[in-house]
């Protein structure tokens, strides 16, 4: 067995929860002493620093939400002077104002440090060649990537994302050996692969390394057949500094968290109270060694949950489950909770199916409806026959009411019409 950092991947869970106790009070003084709004916030919550002494007094701080980053923006949130400040990054802030955060010299090495880390569990090493396909920009992802495989050693090939044909002539002509992108970026790099006339057994891929947004068990699937590589689920969010926050090993059996810097909780997202381990709830995130932007027990609004049961790759880190869902983009229909991940697994078990969707929602009267739009295979599209949709629409729309437990109507739309990502595909679209 091999780790990039065996002390603190298979630390025993007491040495852990010291470690981290530790850190939490660090940075709850930190905080205290650095910024008006958490100084704020423990007044108005009668808490002083020192009264949170260990882990478990954790769950007598506030939450945080993305309001708090919105309100404080830009600088609000920084805890170091401005000249300390080496980098920022940002979040799309598609509803508004981006969310920055700043970075320390430090928060750069961690941040580095929990890159590598993670990029080593996925089985990167110095013998690799990585292509970075996210965008180089004022978002985390490229960035926290090329750092991470720069310090395994790696080749980097930072071709940042777009370029599509250009991406698969590096694939092919520099032998990239890893590709990170988003899954959904994957499947449309695949696809040009195809239309080009490159097959997979003419390029070097081995290992897929997907995050940013969800990829079910049945997208991975699509991705690593058409790839011919192993794919890989990796977890960060801005708040957080970006990706690094957790990966999965080669079990491919949970998300181990880098819960030294990063200490998970989950929660009842309505009644705010912490759930037992095992539970799904919503994610909520605390800083351990943050300088430029410390944050403190962050909702994600992502539910998953957690197990702390030792994994078969010798890690002890805690791992995190498949992100379900967001609790902003759950749709309640009819009165059945769903996420776009539920439905996308259904219709990607159908082999006729390609994995290119959008789901539309609408107003019937005052009753929500929601319609999807799907591609189906090219072969298939091509040999189809009226009778053949119609049968396919039924069993679909069976199979998501079984599921699901709604009726969804389903429409087939022609290959290579709905619009392929290069980023973090949009699936839903609200008309109503
Ligand atoms: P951003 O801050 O723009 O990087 O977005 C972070 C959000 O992207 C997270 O809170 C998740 O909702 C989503 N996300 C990131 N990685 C994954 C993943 N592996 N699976 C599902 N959702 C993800
Ligand atoms: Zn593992």
């Amino acid at each position: 067995m091999e780790f990039w950092d065996e002390k603190m991947e298979t630390m025993s869970r007491d040495e852990m929860t010291a470690f981290q106790g530790e850190r939490l009070r660090e940075t709850v003084k930190y905080t205290y002493d650095n910024t008006d709004f958490y100084r704020q916030k423990l007044n108005d919550a009668g808490i002083a620093p020192g009264d949170i002494r260990s882990l478990e007094e954790i769950t007598r701080l506030p939450f945080m939400t993305k309001s708090d980053l919105r309100d404080n923006y830009p600088y609000g949130l920084c805890a170091i002077p401005r000249e300390d400040v080496i980098r920022v990054h940002a979040s799309s802030g598609t509803t508004g104002k981006p969310t920055p955060v700043f970075y320390s010299k430090r928060d750069l090495e961690n941040w580095g440090h929990c890159m590598a880390r993670t990029f080593y569990t996925a089985g990167v090493r110095k013998t690799d060649v990585c292509q970075i396909a996210l965008g180089y920009s004022l978002f985390t992802g490229a960035f926290g990537h090329h750092m991470g495989a720069e310090r395994i050693g790696a080749m980097v090939i930072p071709t940042s994302s777009g370029h599509t044909e250009r991406q698969v002539m590096v694939i092919r002509d520099f032998k990239t050996t890893v590709l990170h992108c988003t899954p959904t970026y994957a499947i449309t790099i695949a696809e040009k692969m195809m239309e080009m006339g490159v097959h997979r057994s003419e390029v070097s891929l081995r290992l897929g390394i997907h995050g940013a947004e969800p990829m079910t068990e049945e997208l991975r699937k699509e991705v690593e057949e058409k790839l011919g590589s192993v794919a890989i689920r990796d977890f960060g969010l801005t708040e957080m500094g970006g990706p690094g926050v957790a990966i999965e090993c080669l079990e491919k059996d949970g998300y181990h968290v880098n819960e030294d810097f990063y200490f998970p909780e989950i929660i009842d997202p309505e009644t705010l109270t912490p759930l037992p381990e095992g539970e799904t709830g919503e994610l909520v995130f605390t800083t351990l060694q943050k300088e430029g932007v410390p944050i403190i027990r962050y909702r994600t609004r992502d539910i998953t949950h957690l197990n702390r049961t030792p994994c078969v790759c010798g890690r002890t880190l805690i791992r995190m489950g498949e992100i379900k869902g967001r609790t902003d983009d759950m749709m309640i229909i009819g009165g059945v909770n769903f996420f776009p991940s539920q439905l996308e697994s259904v219709l990607l078990d159908f082999e006729e199916v390609a994995p290119h969707y959008l789901i539309r929602l609408s107003k019937k009267g005052r009753l929500d409806k929601v319609s999807v739009d799907v591609e189906t295979t090219p072969s298939y599209w091509a040999n189809r026959q009226d009778e053949d949709i119609k049968s396919l629409s039924e069993r679909v729309q069976n199979r998501i009411k079984d599921i699901i437990g709604f009726t969804i109507d389903i429409r087939f739309v022609e290959p290579m019409t709905i619009a392929r990502s290069e980023g973090k595909a949009k699936r839903v679209l609200d008309e109503r």
